[in-house]
């Protein structure tokens, strides 16, 4: 069984339906399309050195960067993160990771699956085995991005702690909102690294969770980080924080035992107090200043670029005339991980010469001269973006009668269903406004092109709604995958579209993207919503949702519709009860979740997901330029990001912040 390559002009539906009869196929059909896309990708890039790698070729003058083949393992990855038992052993890989990205080019950061490749290679080099994987990744990690971390002020360095180097039985040290609040009672190493740290001015966080790090870094307090850790946490910091382009020095633990644990503590010591500002060489490039500038659209530049007129004093903003506007802003504000408004700001800088990427972690912290910025319009185009798409939740959470989103209660709830529809559309309306009051500078053709774009993606993202609760009302145990990912691929995808087209946009035209523009945000739409999906069986303490909220509300998941498929006639049967059940309690939820188990929803709906990873990398392996072709697979590598839980440690107060 063969899936031929996605034609671009293909309707969402065609597409969708790929996946569907992938599935329906030979289960994990490997070896088929999907290798005939990698291959493709292969074949694209087999203009590269004999021996596969991308360090540069030994022609001098030709340091141009080629597209590297992203192969991944995603599968469990535990039997790769062995640490070595002595010390000899842990030094022999430290020098030769040392040796071998002295030959890598840093004028970007790597990606995971590069990454991966380069530790591969030097264990094979070295005669090392596999399950030292983990801690040769992070040895070369480290050595790519020392000289850009020593160059990093002390005063913009994060010392990262675990709180498992602590004393477990007599540490007097408690939690706070940031993590273990130490009181350097001695008992433990991290009263010493902290003393020194802080004497120097570093911010110090004895914690764990990358999306915390993330944030506090996004929000421009910090530039670098040292971190101590595990190899498991080490692995999500890679997913969240290098290929994000933060210069990072790790030390691994020598265990995972979260209790006493031990490292090198030379290491530490190696280059905590060290300070070596860049000679000549650039800064590697970054996608921080990116996320600083679509952070900063909604903090500290936001009622500048969308100035509030009925609600600019507390008395309007709570009178009759002006809390439609002050609700409605700061709802727009506040919350939500604002992928869409960086994937605009991001393809825009790709194609206009990078200047943002280039300019490397360190620059757009200090908001001085020399931090690139971007137009207002440019800014208010991104703006537009995620008013839509803030629009479109107002409204979804009122049909599928959801209680919380970010953490708080849904706005309908807050304020009434009328109210909140209203609110709704108000942020439509400034969408088109904002777009508008950019055509001064974008152009008012461009302009119009973005406003047919928005408007064809709010009309999809209807029609896929509509269909959901056609469904919903209808008789949902009888969906098919196949109109669950036509849901998907109309209602997730269009809005990804619209973002990654109106950066594209307002750079000129974009026909050579036409068609690589719908068919990528397709794959990266569907891939979103399954992921989506698989979370939602997962809960989600932050909207206070219990597992399997979706299939519960007879909401026509690709979950559901696998389960459907393969089930036996009893196990229908059950579903069938369970989702008759009015109020279905945590057993049968249980009992729900087992029947997903024996049918194997969840390994085909990951199957799904790499499909899409797979298929939107293949279509981003061949896009020019350099700068938009790494940016579409840090799209995949961070929307597609397998999320799994943050390990709240024991006192379970740690924030966890919805970063991507
Ligand atoms: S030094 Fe700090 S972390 Fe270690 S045991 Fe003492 S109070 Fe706890």
């Amino acid at each position: 069984m063969s899936i031929a390559p996605i034609e671009p002009h293909q309707t969402d539906e065609a597409a969708a339906a790929q996946y569907s009869t992938a599935q329906n196929g030979a289960p994990h059909a490997k070896g088929n399309g999907t290798d005939a896309a990698a291959s493709r990708a292969e074949s694209a890039s087999s203009a590269e050195q004999s021996d596969g790698s991308s360090r540069p070729a030994d022609n001098p003058d030709d340091d141009v960067e080629r597209p590297v083949r992203r192969k991944r393992n995603r599968k469990s990855t535990s039997h790769l993160k062995a640490v070595p038992e002595t010390l000899p052993e842990r030094e022999a890989i430290r020098d030769a990771a040392e040796a071998y990205a002295k030959e890598l080019l840093k004028s970007r950061p790597f990606n995971k699956a590069e990454l991966e490749s380069y530790g591969r290679e030097l264990l094979e080099q070295m005669g090392q085995p596999e399950k030292f994987l983990g801690f040769a990744m992070v040895m070369i990690g480290n050595f790519f991005w020392k000289r850009q971390f020593l160059a990093t002020p002390f005063d913009r360095r994060m010392l990262l702690l675990p709180h498992c180097l602590k004393h477990a039985e007599g540490c007097p040290a408690d939690y706070d909102e940031f993590g273990l609040d130490c009181e350097r009672c001695g008992a433990c190493s991290i009263a010493d690294y902290k003393v020194r740290a802080e004497q120097l001015g570093y911010k110090v966080l004895v914690a764990e969770g990358s999306p915390v790090v993330l944030k506090i870094i996004i929000s421009g307090y910090i530039d670098a980080i040292l971190g101590v850790a595990c190899l498991n946490v080490l692995e999500k910091a890679i997913d969240k924080v290098l290929i994000a382009g933060v210069p990072s020095y790790a030390v691994p633990l020598h265990s995972g035992d979260c209790r006493n644990t031990k490292l090198d503590e030379s290491w530490v010591w190696a280059v905590l107090d060290k300070y070596e500002p860049l000679e000549e060489e650039p800064e590697t490039s970054s996608y921080i200043p990116l996320m600083r500038a679509s952070s900063r659209m909604f903090e500290e530049d936001f009622s500048q670029l969308v100035p509030p007129s009925r609600s600019t004093t507390p008395a309007d903003a709570a009178s009759p005339l002006g809390q439609t506007e002050a609700v409605s802003l700061d709802w727009l504000a506040n919350g939500g991980k604002r992928f869409r408004p960086f994937i605009t700001l991001a393809a825009y800088d790709a194609v206009t010469g990078g200047e943002h990427q280039k300019a490397g972690a360190g620059a757009a912290s200090s908001t001085g001269e020399g931090a690139p910025v971007f137009s207002d319009a440019v800014r208010k185009v991104a703006i537009a973006i995620e008013a839509f798409h803030k629009a479109s939740l107002v409204h979804d959470d009122i049909q599928d009668g959801d209680l919380y989103r970010y953490g708080n209660e849904t706005l309908h709830r807050q304020h009434g269903v009328g109210p909140a529809i209203n609110m709704g559309d108000w942020l439509i309306g400034l969408g088109y406004r904002l777009l508008h009051q950019a055509r001064t500078e974008i152009g008012a053709e461009a302009a119009c092109d973005i406003i047919e774009r928005m408007a064809s993606a709010h009309i999809k993202l209807c029609d896929g709604q509509g269909a959901e609760m056609a469904w919903q009302n209808g008789n949902c145990l009888d969906v098919e995958p196949i109109d669950a990912l036509k849901i998907y691929a109309l209602k997730t995808s269009p809005a990804f579209e619209a973002a990654l087209y109106a950066g594209l946009r307002m750079a000129g035209p974009v026909d050579q993207y036409e068609e690589l523009i719908p068919a990528f945000t397709r794959h990266v739409g569907v891939g979103f919503q399954i992921l989506n999906d698989l979370k939602d069986w997962q809960g989600d303490d932050n909207n206070k949702l219990v597992a399997g909220q979706d299939a519960l509300a007879l909401r026509p998941t690709v979950l559901l519709a696998l389960a459907l498929q393969a089930a036996s006639p009893a196990q229908t049967e059950a579903i069938q009860q369970i989702m008759e059940a009015r109020d279905p309690n945590e057993m049968q939820i249980g009992r729900l979740r087992k029947i997903f188990s024996e049918c194997g929803v969840f390994e085909k709906a990951e199957t799904l997901v790499d499909r899409s990873r797979e298929r939107a990398e293949a279509l981003a392996d061949s896009v020019e330029p350099e700068q938009l072709r790494q940016l579409l697979y840090f799209f995949v590598d961070t929307i597609l990001a397998a999320e799994t839980p943050e390990q709240k440690p024991d006192t379970n107060v740690l924030v966890s912040l919805p970063i991507a």
